[in-house]
């Protein structure tokens, strides 16, 4: 790889790659800390997810008022969430005005892929090539999301579909206009379940190519009103507090009952209160549900009736109820009038279980029942989750090993942080780490400071790398492991498996201990005088 620089004087002292919550926060947090960053970003400006997936009816499922940087109190403050789930575009607008309000888009290119970063073990500097140049820094600062990389299937003939084709994770800037138009959409996950109703009211046909259903729960969004408002922003302190120690980064009061300690009546009424208030805390209406098959049967029991409840055609409804994974296993999802949109004359539901998809052709999509023609084909197909963009990167650390080779068989990393034979790199919200498990600004901010304060230890005591050991490493790994087999998630086929990309390794990415747990492991980890990493002293110049 060309260097433009010497490998003695490093360009900059971090390469943060990604400008979405992650990277936006690590730029900030790092200058403050007086160090040189340079920040790239594949997309035209910060965002992140926010910033690509612009399909209809986009918005968290995590409340607002939680899902946003703690940081500074004062932008807290100013801040005013219109909606209790705030729809893509206000997110973005949000990212956006912190990018201004803390002068952060000097230090981003944008439009820039980073293709390649390797390790000189000589000079302990990583080598960072993107687009648009080449530069050394100290460290590397992977901030390059969990949920990414967009995934389309490989399904033969695609190329041939003369209509328009979009993925939810690419969605066009300026939007599709569904208007008269036959729209197939494939894919009955979280962006699918979202987009569909609101593409259903305005396409003339809509068609659902559903491999597996879904359990989905009312989103329950409504606005925000002052007194709501004035009341988080006189409490926020606290609120972040208890998101902090919670398990899934937002504050949340379990039912103090295990699922069938309470009575059928009781449960029930602990469910249905659940379902009125809508998110995805109903998959955590009992303590006990996602480890407990018998507690889990009863969750599931209560959605299924609310499917048949809805949905007018019992074929249809049957269809809809999933059949090979426990409720809260595969990502919960959070849906506005989903289920009702199977009661509207232009839906229809494809099953692809029993005719599953064999092309698509110039018209549309071919089954192994019929032909179905379309103008506009979506994929609502989701990500090569966790790993893909990391993957999709030439990262080579000691020896010239490659990340890709390292990871072969499933990530392996030190706290979701640190990867052995990688010093002076870090992975935010990765593999090993709750992530995806949990509110994920919450859990980038948790990162970005420990990594900000693990380098400011490094340079005190005058050291210039530090490494996870591969011990670390093994007992992290196996430790990730035995508290994932301790739940029903690894019976699920989900991307947090893998299982949604062909040929990828089959193990549970996610640290599933909890957010709280989580950081206190890392708290005591740093206060060990990090404990697990080693840190090596001397100037390698
Ligand atoms: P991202 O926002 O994914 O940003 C990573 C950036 O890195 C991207 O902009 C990408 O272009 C860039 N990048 C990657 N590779 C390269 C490269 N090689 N070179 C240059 N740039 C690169 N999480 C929740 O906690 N709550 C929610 O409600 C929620 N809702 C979601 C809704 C959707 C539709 C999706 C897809 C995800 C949702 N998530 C949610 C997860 C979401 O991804 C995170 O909450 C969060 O936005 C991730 O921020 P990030 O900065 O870590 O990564
Ligand atoms: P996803 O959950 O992975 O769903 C993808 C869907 O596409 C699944 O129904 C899958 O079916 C289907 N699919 C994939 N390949 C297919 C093929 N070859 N043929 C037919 N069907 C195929 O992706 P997502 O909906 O984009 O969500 C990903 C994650 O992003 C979520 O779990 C969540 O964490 C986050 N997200 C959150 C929100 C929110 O509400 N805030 C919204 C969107 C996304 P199978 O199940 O059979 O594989």
């Amino acid at each position: 790889m060309a260097n433009t620089s010497s490998p003695a004087e490093p360009t900059v002292d971090v390469v943060v790659v990604g400008a979405g919550f992650a990277g936006l926060y690590a730029l900030y947090r790092l200058r403050a800390q007086g160090l040189s960053v340079r920040v790239y970003e594949a997309g035209s400006d910060v965002g992140g997810t926010w910033y690509w997936n612009r399909y209809p009816g986009a918005r968290c499922d995590v409340e607002s008022v939680d899902y946003s940087y703690s940081f500074s109190d004062e932008l807290q403050q100013e801040w005013d969430w219109t909606e209790k789930y705030a729809s893509q575009p206000e997110i973005l607008r949000y990212v956006r005005h912190v990018a201004d309000r803390f002068d952060l888009r000097r230090d981003i290119c944008f439009d820039t892929r980073v293709r390649a970063a390797h390790l000189d073990e000589d000079a302990m500097q990583w080598t960072v090539q993107s687009d648009r140049e080449t530069v050394t820094a100290r460290y590397c600062v992977f901030a390059t999301g969990a949920l990414s990389t967009a995934m389309t299937p490989d399904i033969p003939g695609l190329e041939e579909f003369a209509g328009e084709t979009h993925h939810t994770g690419h969605w066009p800037h300026d939007g599709v206009d569904f208007a008269g138009k036959r729209v197939g959409v494939i894919g009955t996950g979280s962006s699918g379940i979202q987009s569909i109703p609101i593409i259903a009211a305005s396409a003339d046909q809509v068609f659902v190519f559903q491999r597996s259903a879904n359990y989905s729960v009312p989103a329950g969004n409504t606005a925000i009103d002052a007194r709501t408002r004035a009341r988080v922003k006189a409490n926020y302190a606290e609120r972040r507090r208890l998101s902090r120690e919670s398990g899934g980064g937002s504050p949340y009061d379990a039912y103090p009952k295990k699922t069938l300690e309470a009575d059928p009546a009781e449960r029930r009424a602990a469910f249905e209160a659940r379902w009125q208030l809508g998110g995805v805390l109903f998959g955590k209406t009992f303590p006990d549900q996602t480890t407990d098959p018998a507690a889990n049967d009863e969750a599931k029991a209560f959605v299924e009736a609310k499917i048949r409840e809805i949905v007018a055609d019992t074929a249809v409804a049957e269809l809809l109820t999933p059949k090979d994974h426990p409720i809260g296993t595969k990502r919960i999802c959070t849906d506005t009038d989903y289920y009702r949109t199977f009661n509207r004359d232009n839906v229809t539901l494809v099953d692809l279980r029993s005719a599953p998809i064999v092309a698509i052709d110039a018209h549309g999509v071919v089954t192994t029942a019929r032909r179905y023609d379309l103008d506009v084909l979506i994929f609502a197909t989701g990500f090569d989750a966790m790993t893909g963009s990391l993957d999709r990167i030439d990262i080579r650390g000691r020896a010239a090993t490659t990340l890709r080779d390292a990871w072969k068989d499933g990530p392996r990393t030190y706290l979701g942080l640190g990867v052995d034979g990688f010093p002076n790199m870090f992975v935010v919200t990765g593999p090993g780490s709750p992530s995806v498990l949990a509110n994920m600004v919450l859990g980038a901010e948790q990162h970005v400071d420990w990594i900000a304060d693990c380098l400011a230890y490094v340079d005190e005591h005058g050291c210039t790398a530090i490494e996870a050991t591969p011990e670390a490493v093994d007992d992290w790994v196996a430790e990730c492991n035995e508290r994932a087999a301790a739940t029903l998630f690894p019976v699920a086929n989900s991307w947090y498996l893998g299982a949604n990309i062909p040929g990828k390794p089959r193990v549970f990415m996610p640290f599933i201990g909890g957010f709280g747990a989580y950081g206190n492991i890392c708290a005591e980890v740093a206060a060990a005088g990090y404990k697990g990493f080693s840190v090596m002293a001397g100037d390698p110049r």
